[in-house]
């Protein structure tokens, strides 16, 4: 794919991501955002999220997000980032309607959705893809910075399986243009405020053991969150240090988003795919960090989520 290519003789280009962003998400969607404003001064490019938080501030082009989704007028080319088209969000429409729909994405559960697509599941993040694409020569600290964070967020600093010795090699370049990494390593990923934190405690208190201790899961009701004044991205993190306990394969942290209606988490090990488990439920992911949407009560959440994710591990599937 030859993004400068695809996009010339444009004049209006849109670019979305997935809906409750994630820092890859937004690092990918802001690093394309710079990438076509410095390449292509003639036309105008947008990028249409929800609401990123707060600690992706600092990250060019955060206060020219659009997220409320209100013009009507068509755009020659639509770019979506990090997910298939039926998670934009409000930007859905303009993705339909757009002249010409290209979709960078590496989730394994994403088949392609634009009229050119580049699905490269082997890579770590959607931030990586958008470093390969680009002309390395348009690289500067402020683009730099936007895809480091998003390639931090999507390998957990490096830990994840995903991560491979090119993702370190670009991780590498990237530094090179003197940003403050172990600040930005610090501030959007591992620091948490005293009531994320608080909220995490509880998730952990509050956490089951299934499956001979194999399985974990906890889950926050509205109430819940209403009262420590949490959204969903205060959230974060709390799946994963479920999936941190010894003896863990498999982790399931749920959240209320309605009555009876509960966003799914979940992450494991070499164990468990939980992306085949999520897209069963109608959601996607990857093999060790997927998640998906369902209706019932907690309990029958747990239930419908155990049954698939026993038969893995009882080497059944
Ligand atoms: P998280 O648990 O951090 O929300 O998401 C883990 C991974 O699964 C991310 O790559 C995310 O994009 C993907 N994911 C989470 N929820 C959904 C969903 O409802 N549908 C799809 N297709 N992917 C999801
Ligand atoms: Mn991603």
């Amino acid at each position: 794919m030859d993004i400068l290519q695809e996009c010339r003789g444009a004049k209006r280009i849109g670019i979305g991501g997935h809906v409750r962003p994630d820092g890859d998400c937004v690092g990918a969607c802001l690093g394309l955002y710079q990438y076509l404003c410095k390449s292509l001064p003639e036309a105008s490019v947008q990028v249409f999220l929800e609401k990123p938080a707060e600690i992706f501030r600092e990250i060019k082009g955060y206060d020219e997000i659009d997220s409320e989704c209100g013009q009507q007028e068509a755009f020659d080319v639509f770019f979506c980032l990090d997910c298939a088209q039926d998670r934009l969000g409000g930007a859905q429409g303009y993705f339909a309607a757009a002249g010409k729909t290209l979709n960078i994405d590496h989730h394994v559960s994403n088949p392609g959705c634009g009229g050119i697509n580049y699905i490269r599941p082997e890579a770590s993040s959607t931030s990586e893809l958008v470093y390969d694409l680009i002309d390395k020569e348009a690289l500067d600290k402020d683009l730099a910075m936007a895809l480091y964070i998003g390639i931090i967020h999507d390998t957990g600093v490096f830990q994840y399986s995903n991560t491979s010795p090119q993702t370190m090699e670009k991780a590498a370049k990237l530094i090179s243009f003197g940003f403050d990494f172990p600040r930005l390593i610090e501030e959007t990923f591992y620091q948490k405020t005293y009531l994320q934190s608080q909220i995490m405690g509880r998730a952990l208190i509050q956490s089951i053991r299934f499956m001979d201790g194999r399985c974990i899961v906890s889950g926050i009701d509205r109430k819940t969150m209403d009262f420590y004044g949490v959204g969903p991205s205060d959230l974060e993190g709390i799946v994963n240090q479920l999936r941190n306990i010894k003896g863990i394969h498999c982790a399931i942290f749920m959240y209320q988003t309605d009555v009876l209606e509960y966003k799914i988490s979940m992450r494991s090990d070499e164990l468990v795919d939980v992306a085949k488990v999520a897209e069963f439920f109608g959601g996607g992911g990857h093999k060790r960090a997927a998640g998906c949407t369902m209706r019932g009560t907690f309990h029958d959440c747990v239930n419908n989520l155990s049954l698939h994710i026993e038969r893995q591990l009882d080497g059944r599937l």
